[in-house]
């Protein structure tokens, strides 16, 4: 923390972690294990000169398999989980009338936001942890379990397009036996630093796929790095699941879009209607806020990213220069690049990805259950006005 404050751009606490990270890859006695958010592969070949909004999917596993992480998963299969978890949540206060509206719980930046502004509402707020929590939990139980590891020789290290991440992987209740669920962040910027101090070759690598059991996503889970992407992400498996039944609904358009506020009501097959906000940027989130507190606003969903535009434009990632922002709308660029990625892929409902419903019948049960509860759900706390 003391060198956030000395070094007013972060460039020493950046480099400080980058160096730890060398030397856990250089411990034989660490499993080193590394996982990528969905945002990150939308933008790192901006550090290598291409365009912006060219997916790198492929060359990022492989360079993060030539920088010498023992395995390469992808946070994306836990965001398909978090979509489980959430989405029972959702049916289950729908039923109950209770703790309406759902506050989606992804984002670091929001969570804390609640915390100091509105504790009124921390019942609220998604008792799910953040995707990449939810997989380093994973990865330090099931996994650990699968490779007769002992989680306390393994190593987690998320890349992530956010440098709140950093605060939130260091917080008490994230945490299981006294492990942190996620041990090291880094953001794409440092990703990028890695690769060049590593001397590859980045824009000539060859695809490389991710290693399982958390390598297969839907493209639900994917869109989880645009504004507006967990809620319908989210809606695509409450729709189903609701109907007891496959449908054709795919693409809800009406949570789509930059915009810093979006409204959307929808009607579930049973009748049940959501009315639905999703919000970019802190100060539209306030103003939500208010009107809910004044009771001018009734939602029963609301999906806040505190980044204008959700992840894909979040603080730890690439910087764009001004004059190439003056003829390119970067966060349009980005997101439709995740949005061609949800496209390109052959499952985009949560609960289709054969992994997903693996891990339920191997390991957690089923949606909300006991262990679900234990390892990837948590609480929250007032915190000081601000
Ligand atoms: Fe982090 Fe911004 Fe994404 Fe929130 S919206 S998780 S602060 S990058």
């Amino acid at each position: 923390g003391q060198c956030i404050l000395a070094c007013p751009v972060g460039a020493l606490y950046e480099h400080e972690n980058i160096n730890d990270i060398w030397r856990e890859i250089e411990n034989p006695d660490k499993l080193v294990v590394v996982q990528t958010a969905p945002a990150v592969r939308v933008a790192l070949g901006e550090e290598f000169g291409l365009p912006i909004g060219t997916r790198v999917t492929g060359k990022m596993v492989a360079a993060l398999r030539k920088i010498g992480f023992d395995k390469v998963f992808d946070t994306d299969f836990a965001a398909d989980l978090t979509i489980m978890e959430e989405g029972t949540e959702l049916i289950k206060r729908l039923e109950t009338g209770e703790n309406l509206p759902l506050m989606t719980s992804c984002c670091p930046g929001w969570v804390k936001f609640v915390e100091h502004n509105f504790p009124n509402m921390l019942e609220n707020l998604s008792t799910c942890k953040s995707p990449h929590e939810m997989e380093g939990a994973l990865i330090k139980s099931y996994f650990a379990k699968r490779m007769n590891v002992d989680p306390k020789n393994i190593v987690v290290v998320s890349i992530m397009p956010c440098t709140a991440k950093k605060f939130e992987s260091q917080r008490e209740e994230l945490s299981n036996q006294q492990m942190q669920d996620v041990d090291y962040v880094l953001t794409t910027r440092e990703l990028a630093q890695m690769i060049k101090e590593a001397g590859i070759d980045f824009v000539n690598l060859k695809d490389e796929e991710f290693d399982n059991p958390f390598g297969e996503a839907t493209g639900a889970g994917v869109i989880f790095g645009a504004t507006g992407g967990v809620a319908e992400a989210a809606l695509r498996t409450v729709f189903e699941l609701v109907a007891g039944k496959d449908l054709d609904t795919v693409d809800f358009n009406a949570v789509r879009g930059i915009e810093g506020i979006k409204e959307a009501t929808i009607e579930l097959p049973n009748g049940a209607v959501i009315n639905t906000a999703v919000i970019n940027g802190l100060g539209n989130a306030r103003k939500v806020m208010e009107l809910i507190q004044k009771g001018e606003k009734n939602y029963q969903f609301i999906e806040v990213m505190a980044c204008p535009g959700g992840c894909i434009n979040g603080g730890g990632q690439p910087i764009v220069d001004k004059e190439t922002r003056e003829n390119i709308d970067v966060k349009i660029a980005r997101s439709k690049a995740i949005y061609d990625e949800d496209k390109s892929l052959p499952i985009r409902k949560s609960h289709k990805n054969p992994y997903i419903k693996k891990i339920y019948d191997e390991f957690l049960g089923e949606p909300n259950s006991h262990l679900s509860h234990q390892l990837l759900h948590t609480n929250y706390v007032a915190r000081e006005k601000f």
